[in-house]
Formats: C-alpha cells, sequence, structure tokens
C-alpha cells in the first residue's frame, strides 16, 4: 500500500456533506472524470460532523427559506458577516436543497412548540441520511470512495497536485478540493 500512486482528475479530501456534494456534483457536470474522495474514518464510521448533525435548516419548505434568514445567519454568526456573500447563499439554498432531494433526501417540517421559533426543516434519520444517499449517488456514479486515508501533504504543482497519505499512498491530480472542515 505504502508507495502506491494513482492519478485523478480530481479528488475531494473529506466525506462530510461538503466534500460528497462536491464529488457528486462535479460526477454530474464532467461524467468521464476520474474523481475520488480521500476520507480519513472507516466506512462505517465516515461522515464527519454531518454523520451527527440533525441537519436543521432554516426553511419553511424545500422551496423556500424562513423569514429574516439573512438577518439572522448575520446576527448568530457574530461577525462583520458580508452581506453580498449571505444574499447570495439565502438566493441558493432552495437549490440546493431541492439537488439533495434529488438524490434521495426527503425532509419534513419540524414544529417546534415555541412557534415564535423560525421555521425550520430537516432530513428524514438527520445528517445520516445525507451522507447515505450521497455515498449511494457516489458509487452508482463511479466515483472512487477511498476510506480510512487520512491526507497528510499536499503539494501543489504548476499542472498536477500530489496528496501523501498517512500510510504513504501517493495521489497524483489535476484538481483537488479540500473538504474536510476544520482538520
Ligand atoms: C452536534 C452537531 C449539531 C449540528 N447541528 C446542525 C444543524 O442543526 N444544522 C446545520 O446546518 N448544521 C449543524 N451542524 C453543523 C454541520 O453539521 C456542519 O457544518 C457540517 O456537517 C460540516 O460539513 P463538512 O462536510 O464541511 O464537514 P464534516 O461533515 O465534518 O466532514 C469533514 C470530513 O473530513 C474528514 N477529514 C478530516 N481531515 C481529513 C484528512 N486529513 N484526510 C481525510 N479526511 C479528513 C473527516 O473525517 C470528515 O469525514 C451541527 C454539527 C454538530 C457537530
Amino acid at each position: 500500500m505504502a508507495g502506491t500512486i494513482s492519478i485523478y482528475d480530481l479528488i475531494i479530501v473529506g466525506h462530510g456533506v461538503a466534500g460528497l456534494a462536491a464529488i457528486v456534483s462535479a460526477a454530474e457536470l464532467a461524467p468521464a472524470a476520474q474523481i475520488a474522495v480521500l476520507e480519513r474514518a472507516p466506512k462505517d464510521a465516515s461522515g464527519g460532523n454531518t454523520r451527527y448533525s440533525p441537519a436543521n435548516m432554516r426553511m419553511r419548505s424545500v422551496n423556500k427559506i424562513s423569514p429574516g434568514f439573512m438577518d439572522n445567519i448575520i446576527t448568530i454568526s457574530g461577525v462583520d458577516g458580508d452581506r453580498a456573500y449571505f444574499e447570495k447563499l439565502a438566493d441558493q439554498t432552495p437549490q440546493a436543497v431541492q439537488w439533495l432531494e434529488r438524490q434521495g433526501v426527503q425532509f419534513h417540517a419540524i414544529d417546534y412548540f415555541l412557534k415564535s421559533w423560525p421555521n425550520r426543516i430537516q432530513p428524514v434519520s438527520k445528517g445520516t441520511t445525507i451522507i447515505k444517499a450521497l455515498q449511494r449517488s457516489a458509487r452508482v456514479k463511479g466515483i472512487q470512495l477511498v476510506y480510512e486515508c487520512r491526507a497528510k501533504q499536499l503539494h501543489l504543482g504548476k499542472e498536477e497536485t500530489t496528496i501523501k497519505a498517512a500510510d504513504g499512498r501517493r495521489f497524483i491530480t489535476k484538481s483537488v478540493i479540500l473538504a474536510s472542515n476544520r482538520f
């Protein structure tokens, strides 16, 4: 295993919602591309924070964000948020959630006891559903899911990037996306 070299068009590091959504979207845009995701956890424990998250989303339905969505996010983030960024987020969130639905994630509305709370929707069976649905889509699209592979070093060359894993495997790729959260 140590020293093995694999070559790809695109590698994504991290198998949470960000990484899996990125690879599945990339495969939709470029079906012939050789794509892989490197995940440090074993398959059964993979999914990062996403797997343990209730994945509540401030939306009335999959088509509509909750009233006050943007101001709420800016207040909660507690920093001088970039309003243009949050406007784009608010604008594109329904599209992103509908895309998740097309991958097989079902959503339901949460009925809060405190009616003053913002409306939220949630995937049935929470964050783990997102991971399972995107994993399935990735497999159908022929994406290679490499588990127990901790990316340790990244060398950005002019034409290609080399990723060295903790166990010595090497991956050469034209493009790389890091979706490993804050690790
Ligand atoms: C308890 C909890 C409750 C939450 N509730 C909500 C909520 O209700 N609504 C909401 O919107 N958000 C919620 N969040 C936040 C949300 O879960 C995260 O923002 C989201 O899951 C981040 O996704 P991600 O793909 O960026 O990271 P992650 O899901 O953490 O995925 C990162 C992946 O990268 C892998 N990785 C890390 N380093 C390496 C490496 N060197 N090599 C290979 N792989 C690596 C990790 O193993 C992991 O699988 C919650 C989070 C937690 C923990």
